[in-house]
């Protein structure tokens, strides 16, 4: 029930409507039972700083960032993590003293399922197909985790090339290498972890993959096989991926710990991981 005292919560985009964040957060919590509410915020570009200027004077207690403000957010804030410097894009950010602090959980998110495995990665080799804003994200979660070299695979030399230069002034200095596309039958044998990044294989082209029969025919029969995509669930690379014998991760994980992992910065106490995972799956129809 909303009260005099409920405090506010929310998320910010352009568009919003299709975040699924709401969701997920307001069911954790009711499960919780704590007097807050979580918010879609539809901003468009140009009022960006005036909406953060009004959250401050509303009291706000934290928000999630949406495209396409995850980077423009960053000048607003008086401090960022430094994962969240190297990632350049800020998802959760939330109130102090001193004004609004931000940081990544996508990184957090990414990696909750790896570290809930109990590896050691340092002889780990990662392969990342694709180079957009989540393969950041990827590379900067790789790079905490200690892996031997960070393989990018993209499909463009100049964006594969500037991807590379971004990460050269990173504390990360993560051990990263661009590569083509073409060169992959030489590198998937020696992945031990291989991340899609890229949207091949999402709804509604539930039968592409970005790894065609022959490829994947190459995994190493223990490798992990990491789709960040969460509709289909699994994606057709996922289910070829299983069959190969590779352990398949999907991207609902690292959305529900991304959620869980800005909730527990804002409330301060473990988010119910539960029941985040179980509205997203009701929402998304993935229910079984
Ligand atoms: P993005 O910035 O647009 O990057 C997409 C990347 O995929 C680009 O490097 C692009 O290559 C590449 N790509 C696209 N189509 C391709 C094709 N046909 N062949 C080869 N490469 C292709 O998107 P993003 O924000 O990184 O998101 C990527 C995916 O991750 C989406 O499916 C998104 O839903 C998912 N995601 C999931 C989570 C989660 O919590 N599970 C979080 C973030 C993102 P070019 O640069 O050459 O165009």
């Amino acid at each position: 029930m909303i009260t005099g005292a409920t405090q506010l919560l929310g998320v910010i985009g352009h568009p919003v409507e299709h975040s699924l964040s709401p969701i997920m957060h307001n069911a954790a919590i009711a499960q919780l039972g704590v007097n807050y509410v979580y918010l879609p915020f539809p901003i468009e570009p140009d009022q960006l700083e005036t909406a953060i200027a009004g959250f401050s004077a509303i009291g706000l207690r934290g928000f999630n960032i949406t495209l396409p403000h995850k980077q423009a957010i960053i000048p607003l804030l008086t401090e960022v993590s430094e994962a969240a410097q190297a990632v350049g894009a800020v998802n959760t950010v939330w109130r102090t003293d001193a004004g609004w602090s931000g940081c990544n959980t996508d990184v957090t998110g990414f990696l909750a399922p790896l570290k809930s495995m109990d590896r050691d990665w340092s002889q780990t080799i990662v392969l990342v197909l694709g180079n957009g804003g989540a393969a950041r994200a990827v590379v900067a979660g790789c790079s905490q985790l200690g892996c031997a070299a960070i393989w990018v695979v993209g499909r463009n030399q100049a964006k594969l090339e500037a991807f590379q230069q971004s990460w050269l002034a990173s504390p990360l200095q993560p051990k990263l290498s661009v590569h083509l596309w073409d060169t992959l039958s030489e590198r998937i044998p020696q992945a031990g972890l291989i991340v899609n990044t890229t949207p091949i294989g999402m709804h509604p082209h539930i039968d592409a993959s970005p790894l065609g029969p022959s490829l994947l025919a190459q995994m190493q029969p223990a490798a992990i096989a990491y789709d960040l995509i969460y509709t289909p669930n699994p994606t057709q690379f996922l289910r070829q991926a299983d069959a190969q014998g590779a352990i398949p991760i999907d991207g609902l994980e690292m959305l529900v710990r991304q959620g869980a992992a800005a909730l527990e910065i804002w409330l301060q106490r473990s988010a119910p991981v539960d029941i985040m995972r179980r509205s997203l799956k009701q929402q998304l129809g993935l229910d079984s």
